[in-house]
């Protein structure tokens, strides 16, 4: 085979991100990714990857020594956060109502060790009495529980507190995923007493989708010295990793640079912020669409009380065509929003407000586009009850967001 002759500038078109990852990245963060490349252990370099971590920790709440961005995509931190503490035959409850927790508990199956399943329906809380029966009666001890914190699948804002302490109580270690949570809502790794915790670039803190920030106490670093055997991952091996980001700056792989300069750039503006100011952002954001939607008189799909600001799933109405619908908000407006995953495939869109995305125009322009796209579809909806239902609680949201 031979290639044709010449292949045209990458043009990629102008959307607005409102889907479930990745989110608009902040012009700012594209500029740092296109400063020069410098070598790995470069001490200019060294010195960006200590203020990453700096502002990893400030973003997890935590005094964590082992605080590092593992190279891939929030899956990865998600596998690094297992295979790093289990070992074949060891027993963990995984919770799982969406697909990220199914996801948690493959890989916990991949490790070869015995995933305990606690569930809940799509759309529905994991209910921390389920979580103690399962360790109650898991007939040995556990090693771990591993809980989503916001299940990007359902739109569910998962409350940790109670599982974590019940972790805690049968001595296992507590696994987080902090993927969509992190940036978006309160994230408090050693308050609320989490062993291990990994999130993602591409989500709340809108830098584009490659490195995965992973947190781990000092406990669990215990549990990784004692495994009896080496970590199954020679990739994903933290015992290794931590010698990159520690103090010997020992050669495991070659950092992806521009992605560290990107996360450095996404916090930086985080911090600039304030992460209360950004918290706040999104929960008005967030408040606002699903006022509007409400408005409109569409159905939400998450628990009421437990709704995520940052993913709101809503529920497609009999007989329309949710295909369609995002596609017609694609090619007319170059809005992204995504489709149902896992029980609500088909039934639901996923909208998302994260970090850059999370703006009053993006509000008005969806909820606007979507009311247009069910006319087209033959379903009448207001679309001005919706936006001023929107526009009551976007009120509240300080100038100059945009
Ligand atoms: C997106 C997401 C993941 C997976 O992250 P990738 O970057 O797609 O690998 C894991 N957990 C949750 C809750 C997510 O939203």
């Amino acid at each position: 085979m031979t290639a044709r002759e010449s292949f045209g500038d990458l043009r990629p078109p102008a959307r607005v991100l409102l889907g479930p990852g990745p989110s608009d990245v902040d012009p700012r963060v594209l500029r740092a990714m296109a400063t020069p490349v410098i070598g790995h252990l470069d001490p200019e370099f060294l010195r960006v990857m200590d203020e990453t971590r700096e502002l990893l920790r400030a973003a997890f709440r935590t005094e964590n020594r082992l605080t590092v961005a593992m190279s891939g995509t929030g899956s990865a931190g998600m596998e690094t956060t297992l295979v790093n503490f289990l070992e074949p035959g060891d027993k963990a409850v995984v919770c799982v109502n969406g697909v990220f927790g199914q996801r948690m508990a493959d890989i916990v199956e991949r490790t070869g060790a015995e995933p305990v399943v606690v569930s809940a329906p799509y759309g529905r809380i994991i209910d921390p009495a389920d979580v103690k029966k399962a360790l109650a009666q898991a007939g040995g001890p556990v090693k771990l529980v591993a809980l989503v914190h916001l299940e990007t699948s359902t739109g569910v804002w998962q409350p940790v507190e109670d599982i974590a302490a019940l972790a805690k109580e049968h001595g296992a270690l507590f696994v987080l995923d902090t993927v969509t949570s992190l940036g978006g809502v309160p994230v408090e790794v050693d308050r609320w007493g989490v062993d291990a915790a990994y999130s993602g670039t591409q989500k709340c803190l809108s830098a584009p989708p490659g490195l995965s920030p992973v947190t781990v106490s000092d406990r669990a670093r215990q549990v990784l010295h004692a495994r009896a055997r080496k970590v199954q991952s020679w990739y994903l091996d933290l015992s290794m990793i931590e010698q990159y980001w520690g103090d010997d700056r020992a050669y495991h792989h070659t950092a992806p640079i521009s992605m560290i300069y990107a996360l450095r750039e996404a916090l930086r503006i985080a911090h600039e912020e304030g992460w209360e100011n950004r918290f706040a952002r999104h929960r008005r954001v967030g408040r606002a669409l699903q006022a509007g939607l409400q408005a409109m008189g569409l159905e939400l799909l998450a628990q009421e009380g437990f709704r995520a600001p940052m993913l709101t799933t809503v529920g497609v109405p009999e007989g329309v065509d949710e295909a369609a619908v995002r596609r017609y908000l694609l090619s007319r407006y170059g809005i992204e929003i995504a489709g149902g995953l896992g029980d609500f495939r088909g039934r639901a869109w996923r909208i998302g407000t994260m970090g850059h995305s999370a703006r009053p125009r993006n509000v008005t322009l969806v909820l606007a586009a979507l009311a247009e796209a069910l006319r087209v579809q033959g379903r009448r909806v207001s679309a001005e009850a919706a936006l001023e239902a929107a526009a009551d609680v976007l009120a509240e949201v300080p100038a100059g967001g945009g």
